[in-house]
């Protein structure tokens, strides 16, 4: 199949003629990678199990592992879901559009084909103009996980795109570099306490502020312990991995506002990264832009201003994914304060460094 490439020329206003060829394939159950605020998405309708199938080839992605369905007003939620909580309405009133999913019932016309089996639907109202007007204009629901190969760090340019899913889907609408750069936040709201199950740019503070309760699921926290159920299949799976062997190293007491500790941190990634490099290997760093002077040895790259957490989110994935175009055997890495975005930051990284963590 051949991919054909869409280029939005002003991304924050598109004109329609732009997007219509897009939203009509959606339509019509075909495959469209366009940029959202979070990561780059790979889109189908939501209502189609035959084009959800499409999705869980393209990306290789285990069919357990539920679609986010995209909408693009509050109207074309109420059709998804059998019940909307009142936690769910103080969310969507607060923070939608934008980067945070929610978990509804789901009601009889969403496709178990498109929630992995569940009895409950996934449904993120996206604030980035392409996302939102292709999606008004496909005129369903779409359903649009990242747009990687499954296990490959999350695109979050057209390009990323393009090496993942070239001759796979029929169209990239090419609207620029993302903005937030790690996946949507999602909350739990079918349960009695709404329960974050992954972290986002809307973060557990700005959460609680709206809500006052919230639970966390373990998941976030840490590596699955053996035997537990996760809350949801895809939960399991090692994500947002990069090729080369990970390690994150933090400072013994994990305080990161700690300048003495900062400092041991950086001198146990030069001295894991000259090891390597001494025995042969290719050798990644990932530092800030406050630290990036004091590495000597190895590929180095900043991942953003430890201040400016933001700039930190918005690069991971795009370093992460460098470093497997360079070839990269192992990459050592700082860590950052899980509070905040950093929480969505820890959880992707340590993630992709499957829990490896060294303390100095
Ligand atoms: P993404 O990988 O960004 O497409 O996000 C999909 C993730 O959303 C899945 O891996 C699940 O963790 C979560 N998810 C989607 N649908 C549901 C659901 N019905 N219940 C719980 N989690 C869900
Ligand atoms: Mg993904």
């Amino acid at each position: 199949m051949e991919t054909k490439l869409i280029q939005i020329k002003y991304p924050k206003t598109p004109c329609d003629e732009e997007l219509m060829e897009g939203a009509k394939i959606l339509r019509e159950g075909g495959l469209v990678a366009f940029p959202t605020e979070t990561v780059y998405g790979l889109g189908a309708n939501a209502l189609d199990e035959e084009a959800a199938k499409k999705i869980y080839a393209a990306k290789g992605r285990p069919s357990d592992n539920p679609l986010i369905a995209h909408v693009s007003c509050m109207e074309e939620v109420y059709p998804l879901v059998s019940w909307v909580p009142e936690a769910a309405k103080k969310l969507a009133q607060a923070f939608w559009p934008g980067p945070l999913t929610m978990i509804f019932p789901k009601s009889g016309i969403v496709p178990y084909g498109t929630t992995g089996g569940l009895d409950t639907v996934a449904v993120r109202m996206p604030s980035d103009p392409v996302a939102n007007r292709l999606i008004a204009l496909a005129r369903v629901p779409v359903a649009a996980p990242s747009a990687n190969t499954s296990g490959r760090p999350s695109p979050t340019t057209a390009q990323h795109v393009l090496q993942d899913m070239a001759g796979r889907i029929e169209m990239i609408i090419d609207g620029g570099p993302v903005g937030i750069g790690v996946e949507s936040t999602i909350v739990d709201v079918s349960v009695d306490v709404p329960t974050v199950l992954r972290p986002g740019a809307i973060t557990m503070e700005m959460l609680e502020e709206v809500l006052g309760e919230i639970a966390i699921d373990p998941a976030i926290l840490g590596p699955m312990a053996e035997g537990i159920r996760p809350k949801a299949p895809g939960m399991k799976y090692k994500h947002y991995a990069p090729k080369a062997d990970l390690t994150l190293v933090e400072p013994q007491d994990g305080d990161l506002e700690n300048p003495e500790g900062i400092k041991r941190m950086i001198a146990k990634v030069q001295e894991l990264a000259e090891e390597k490099i001494a025995a042969g290997y290719q050798v990644g760093v990932i530092c800030t832009d406050e630290s990036r002077e004091l590495y000597k040895n190895g590929m180095v790259q900043s991942i953003g201003s430890r201040a400016r957490r933001e700039t930190v989110a918005h690069n991971l994935y795009a370093v992460l994914r460098e470093f497997d175009d360079r070839k990269t055997d192992y990459i050592f890495s700082e860590s950052f304060s899980e509070d905040h975005l950093g929480q969505a930051i820890m959880n992707r990284l340590s993630k992709a460094a499957g829990y490896h963590i060294i303390k100095a």
